[in-house]
């Protein structure tokens, strides 16, 4: 049955960014609704240890992390809803919000924390493979691979963290690079180098990931300097090559970047629409941090309710 509820505080989406804005609305007395989307916790459900969130002298685990978080939000009241937001309508006042598309929320302020998505190659193997070999998270996936060799896409910070994590369950691991760097910061990329089964391909692209009925079997390979190809058998295919924002559903209702970032005013949550902020990924290419957006998100809550304080006073005048 569809059904319709006012919300003063309604936030999309169940990171860390999220439960931060839903934590300090909560305890402000608004009421929070938060709707987790379709990944509850956001992309540190499928991390593995955090080891560099203040406050956690031994590093904490991320789903764990995500499981106090929300036990924090709802302690101080926030209605904490398994829902996926599937459009909004921010044309007119009060916002609208429509949930698993039947139940209508008419909302006094928004938080955007919708996060960002892991990316994928573009080959058509990734689609004919996926769930049959071909993965985005290494933590979600990669017990399925143990004793077996696997490979690994990409050449920043996920890259390394998730080809060091497969090293350990994985008989080897072909850490497949690009260029003939990587981006990846110093000490992750220590890590990759000084781990004996992971073999690293420079220069190199995917150009087709093989299998059968089984799955994968393996990934051709192509080095882009000398032009050899080669066949590398393999069982599991991991992508670690960045992220895409989650701001469909917000086309032609909030201004984006060229990238499809959120834009919000800097120094601010504040996006083009009054009552609507951004925290968290979805609005954040540079940081990209747990820490930066629960900090953001921290940051939204407190526009919100000083926009909310505002139209109040409007009200009483
Ligand atoms: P990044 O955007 O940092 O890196 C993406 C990598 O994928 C780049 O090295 C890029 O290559 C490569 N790439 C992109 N497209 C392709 C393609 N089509 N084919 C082959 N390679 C490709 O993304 P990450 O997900 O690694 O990191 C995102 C953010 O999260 C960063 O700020 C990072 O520091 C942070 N992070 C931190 C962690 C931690 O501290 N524990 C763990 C994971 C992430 P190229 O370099 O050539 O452009």
């Amino acid at each position: 049955m569809e059904k319709q509820e006012n919300v003063k505080v309604l936030i999309i989406g169940s990171g860390p960014a999220g439960y931060t804005a839903a934590i300090y609305a909560a305890r402000a007395g608004l009421y929070p609704v938060l709707f987790t989307g379709g990944q509850p916790g956001g992309q540190l459900t499928i991390t593995n240890d955090v080891e560099n969130f203040p406050g956690y002298p031994d590093g904490v685990n991320g789903p764990q992390m995500m499981m106090d978080l929300q036990k924090q939000a709802e302690r101080f009241g926030t209605k904490v809803i398994y829902g996926l937001v599937t459009a909004v309508d921010f044309s007119t006042y009060p916002l609208k919000v429509t949930v698993d598309e039947k139940d209508t929320y008419i909302a006094e302020s928004v938080v955007v924390s919708t996060g960002a998505t892991a990316k994928y190659l573009g080959i058509p193997s990734e689609e004919t493979y996926a769930n049959k070999g071909v993965s985005a998270c290494a933590v979600c996936d990669g017990y399925f691979y143990r004793g077996q060799d696997v490979a690994v896409v990409g050449a920043g910070d996920s890259a390394a963290e998730e080809s060091t994590y497969l090293s350990k369950l994985c008989t080897k691991v072909h850490l497949i690079v690009r260029r003939d760097e990587m981006r990846a910061s110093k000490i992750m990329q220590q890590r990759v180098l000084n781990t004996p089964n992971i073999e690293i391909h420079w220069n190199t692209e995917t150009e087709e990931i093989v299998g059968d009925e089984s799955g994968v079997t393996g990934v051709r390979i192509l080095n882009n300097k000398t032009g050899a190809k080669k066949l590398i058998p393999v069982k599991g295919f991991f992508l670690a090559i960045g992220h895409k924002p989650n701001t469909d559903i917000f086309e032609g209702q909030l201004d984006k970047d060229e990238a499809g970032y959120v834009k919000v005013i800097p120094g601010s949550t504040k996006t083009n629409v009054e009552g609507v902020f951004a925290v968290g990924d979805v609005a954040d290419k540079v940081y990209r941090q747990a820490i930066t957006a629960a900090g953001t998100g921290c940051m939204g809550a407190l526009d919100a309710e000083k926009f909310l304080a505002a139209k109040e006073m409007e009200v009483v005048h």
